[in-house]
């Protein structure tokens, strides 16, 4: 087997030429062989536009089969893509084309002129083409396929940036190679024994390692079949429900799912696999879901800089509220101060060794450095314990981040957009519990006395122009003052707390 992700998916085109690789409710198929020649003409676009091996490929764009296509000429180009979220602002895009420097931006049609003013204000050096969901412009049905005979690719090389963001409000650029994820791709093909005789619920976004990593690439290396759907429309993937053997789903897929009484044991029956992961599921989902499904929700453990980490078993019990055991080849330990494992049933650092943990921070050895210990494990930032059976659980995140439908949130960038507004002296952000989303972004906001008056809609309407919606906070309250602890540090947990009753 191949250590390259690019050359192993080639080979998989092949074997699987006459399947289905790739199906939408909107009645769109593309076999193996398809996407193969798509990927062959994507790359060719590629080429013409001057991209060379190592160059970074930003991409902004809605999903779609083309956007799968894209993704899949950039490994076989051996250009690193650099995946961005649809909802980020033209003002947070600057960040990422500044720290990236990508040869090359692709975003939707509608975005093009904004980012070409964009490029220009910033003095770079980037291409700007553009992809809408339909194929526009692009340019590659006119292109002829060309050879899809691969860049020469080494497993160590970059295949996929893709930027988390830093507690202090920067986002860094986690670095991950052909060997990162091909190694956990194979990994969970056989926890999960996803084969051909798949159909996989594929509504996750591309732009994060869940629906970019785990759900395309355990798909299509194993010639599986992905019903593919832009975004997560509870009818549209009730509909699809009926040809799907798998579905790979954050909590709030679940909790939306269960809302509706339509669904039901009758409509998963061909369903043999149902998959949670990206922010921990509530024990009430995981419990109502087995009741009214019969099934038990396999939840799992990752993040951006590693892949998957730990999974409940495929055979064997599923414990609700555990992630249950590291995955094959991931050595976890769950370290105190001193980086030392500790006891089970102790509660300390998730720390973790293997091919699946990435290659570092883009640009930044300083961070990367800081993020691994002197032996050599990387500080994953997840509080964790093991119980007497091995099976592991999340409680805590020591970098305070906030889950909200699957989408991670970091409190401080958005307390730096709120203390900038004038009249605020300070403000706190943190994540209540919250049915659908998992955790609601909420603010809380000391005014400075200069002012008598500012609405919580004006707060909100203002955040919406600078921030992508789903960072912006549900609710905004009022107060006099922070809670802060004896070393001055306002104290989150009392800030949730006395939110969450309000
Ligand atoms: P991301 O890099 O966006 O995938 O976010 C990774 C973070 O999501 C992890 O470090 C965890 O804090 C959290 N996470 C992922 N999966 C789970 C899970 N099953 N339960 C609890 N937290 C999770």
């Amino acid at each position: 087997m191949h250590a390259n992700l690019s050359a192993a998916l080639a080979d998989s085109f092949q074997r699987y030429a006459e399947r289905i690789a790739l199906q939408t409710p909107t009645g769109e198929r593309f076999t193996y062989a398809q996407v193969a020649q798509q990927v062959a003409r994507y790359k060719a676009v590629l080429n013409g536009a001057g991209a060379i091996k190592g160059d970074r490929v930003a991409v902004q764009v809605e999903k779609s089969p083309r956007s799968l296509f894209l993704y899949l000429a950039c490994l076989r180009e051996g250009v690193v893509y650099v995946p961005l979220n649809t909802a980020y602002q033209p003002a947070e895009l600057g960040y990422f084309l500044q720290d990236a420097e990508p040869a090359l931006i692709i975003v939707s049609v509608e975005a093009e002129a904004s980012t070409r003013a964009l490029v220009t204000s910033l003095n770079s050096k980037a291409r700007v083409l553009t992809l809408s969901a339909d194929g526009g412009s692009f340019g590659a049905d006119s292109t002829a396929p060309g050879e899809i005979k691969a860049a020469d690719i080494e497993p160590d090389d970059l295949a996929v940036i893709i930027y988390t963001s830093g507690t202090t409000g920067r986002s860094k650029g986690a670095m991950l190679t052909h060997r990162n994820l091909l190694s956990n791709a194979l990994v969970l093909i056989e926890a999960w024994a996803i084969s051909a005789d798949d159909a996989i619920v594929h509504a996750l976004p591309i732009f994060h390692v869940h629906g970019l990593f785990v759900a395309n690439h355990c798909a299509l290396l194993s010639g599986a079949k992905l019903l593919w759907h832009a975004g997560f429309d509870t009818s549209a993937v009730m509909d699809d429900l009926q040809h799907a053997t798998v579905m790979m789903g954050v909590p709030t897929f679940y909790t939306r799912l269960l809302a509706q009484s339509t669904f039901t044991k009758a409509r998963c029956k061909n369903i043999r696999l149902f998959i949670s992961g990206s922010a921990p599921l509530l024990l009430e989902t995981f419990e109502q879901f087995r009741a009214r499904i019969g099934q038990t929700i396999l939840e799992r453990y990752g993040m951006s800089e590693a892949g998957m980490i730990a999974s409940n078993p495929l055979r064997g019990e599923r414990r609700g509220g555990t992630v249950g055991f590291p995955l094959a080849g991931v050595a976890l330990r769950v370290a105190d101060a001193s980086e030392h494992a500790i006891a089970d049933g102790e509660s300390g650092a998730i720390q973790i060794r293997g091919d699946n943990v990435f290659a570092g921070y883009w640009r930044n050895p300083e961070k990367t450095r800081e993020e691994f210990t002197d032996d050599g494990w990387f500080r994953t930032g997840d509080i964790g314990v093991f119980d007497a059976e091995g099976y592991l659980s999340i409680v805590g995140r020591a970098k305070d981040l906030i889950i909200t439908g699957g989408y991670n949130v970091y409190p401080k960038e958005i307390e730096l957009v709120l203390d900038a507004i004038p009249g605020v002296h300070e403000s706190a952000v943190v994540g209540v519990p919250h049915p659908d989303f998992g955790e609601a972004v909420t603010a809380v906001i000391v005014m400075d006395g200069t002012r008598s008056h500012v609405e919580e809609a004006a707060v909100i309407a203002h955040l919406k122009t600078c921030l992508a919606n789903y960072k912006v906070p549900k609710r905004v309250y009022f107060v006099t003052e922070l809670p802060r602890n004896a070393m001055g540090k306002v104290q989150k947990n009392v800030v949730r707390e006395q939110v969450s009753q309000r």
